[in-house]
């Protein structure tokens, strides 16, 4: 580029010499018009594979086929040899190092995370089963029989199984190894069923360990099923296929649950218990945490005037409004009737103001089925030692202001009391 570049400026070449090797530089570079592109696609693979194994994904040799036509000088093919090696062993935090080292000769990066290309689209939607096994081939084998039905994560050891479990996408299914150096299966199960956050993920013992107390051992800390080896594929895919559909029916119903069937936002019995703990957090880490509550203006007039299943149009269209302006991390629920609350974490009372005002401005800007329509909101910022009641009840004093000073504004609740 730089060359052409030149080219361009030499408006009065000066020196033949000079532009005949410039000459010569544009027209190798013309010559070669995929060696940007080549580098630039390398890149991507090496990223992406990365991306893969960070998130524990299962790659297997076949994954590499792509990275060869790139790699045909020393040391990369040496490299790719090691990798190969590497992931056989299911060693990922050395194979992870060793991509690194692979995709350092260039110094071009390409912004395929930022550009959205890694992560969400190249991922279908199958359900997601975490191996377990610090032996290579025991992951290598359930790995080939469940690779095309489920989405496959694999680790070598207990500790690498509870990290990947915390993480997204969650596992819908663990398949757990009882003999690990690191730390033994039943261990790793207890701490699976200890967790808030992994609790609810089904585990399933595979093991040579055959005697019925060791079985009774896994079943009683909280496995669901329990595997001998030698096993059947067949049996083993069965069986795993009834403990994932179960998983999905109790996920459903959880989610039904949680949910407001009206808008489909949280419902007031999932705040009160995510914003106890959202706001034991915020204590505990000294964050600030502000809760907005919302009252939609002249509500009963909708209802009145057009009918219920208007007011119950505009309650929907109301709340689509109010999840497009959330982030992921905010809790967005109807509290009741016409009353919604936002839950901020991480947010101070000049943020939660400057999101109250632009949330308002937009409900104030949108015809809603035709009509305008307001809210009044009521903002509250966690104070020292405050519980979620008391939160609750400023806001909702912060709203009454709102109302009596003529609704469609923000009120900014009064002081805790000390
Ligand atoms: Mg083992």
């Amino acid at each position: 580029m730089d060359t052409i570049l030149g080219v361009l400026a030499l408006d009065c070449p000066a020196d033949y010499n000079q532009l005949q090797v410039l000459g010569t530089k544009v027209s190798s570079i013309l010559q070669h018009p995929t060696v940007l592109g080549e580098l630039e696609e390398f890149v991507f693979l090496i990223d992406q594979l990365k991306a893969k194994l960070e998130r524990g994904d299962y790659v297997d040799s076949a994954d590499l086929i792509s990275l060869r036509p790139y790699c045909r000088q020393d040391p990369e093919e040496h490299l790719l040899r090691k990798l190969r090696e590497l992931l056989g062993r299911f060693d990922m935090e050395v194979a992870i190092r060793c991509v690194d080292k692979l995709g350092q000769p260039s110094r071009l990066r390409l912004r395929a995370r930022e550009d959205g290309l890694i992560g969400g689209d190249d991922m279908e939607i199958k359900p997601v089963v975490l191996i377990v096994d610090d032996a290579p081939s025991n992951i290598q084998l359930l790995a080939g029989l469940l690779n095309s039905s489920y989405q496959i994560k694999v680790a070598n050891g207990g500790l690498r199984c509870l990290e990947l479990a915390e993480a997204e996408p969650s596992p819908d299914l663990i398949l757990l190894d009882i003999q690990m150096p690191d730390m033994d299966g039943y261990e790793v199960c207890q701490r699976l069923k200890q967790s808030d956050n992994t609790k609810d993920i089904p585990v399933i013992f595979v093991t040579g360990k055959d005697q019925v107390e060791e079985e009774e051992l896994g079943l009683s800390i909280g496995a669901v099923d329990y595997i001998t080896k030698p096993y059947s594929p067949a049996i083993v895919e069965a069986r795993i296929a009834t403990h994932i559909t179960l998983k999905q029916q109790s996920d459903a119903l959880r989610n039904l649950a949680m949910r407001d069937q009206l808008t489909g936002l949280y419902n007031r019995h999932f705040l009160i218990n995510v914003a106890e703990k959202r706001i034991s957090q915020a204590h505990r880490h000294r964050q600030p945490l502000c809760l907005i509550m919302i009252d939609v203006d002249h509500f009963k007039a909708v209802n009145d005037q057009h009918g219920h299943s208007v007011g119950d149009d505009v309650l929907r269209e109301v709340a689509r409004i109010f999840v497009e302006q959330s982030r992921n991390e905010d809790v967005v629920a109807r509290f009741g009737g016409e009353e919604f609350v936002f839950l901020l974490d991480a947010c101070d009372l000049e943020a939660g103001v400057n999101k109250a005002e632009k949330v308002r401005q937009i409900l104030e800007d949108t015809r809603v089925q035709g009509l305008a329509i307001t809210a009044s909101f009521g903002l509250a910022q966690l104070a020292h030692g405050e519980d979620f009641l008391g939160l609750l009840n400023r806001a909702d004093e912060a709203v009454y202001e709102a109302k009596s000073k003529g609704r469609n504004r923000v009120e900014v609740a009064e002081e805790a009391p000390v």
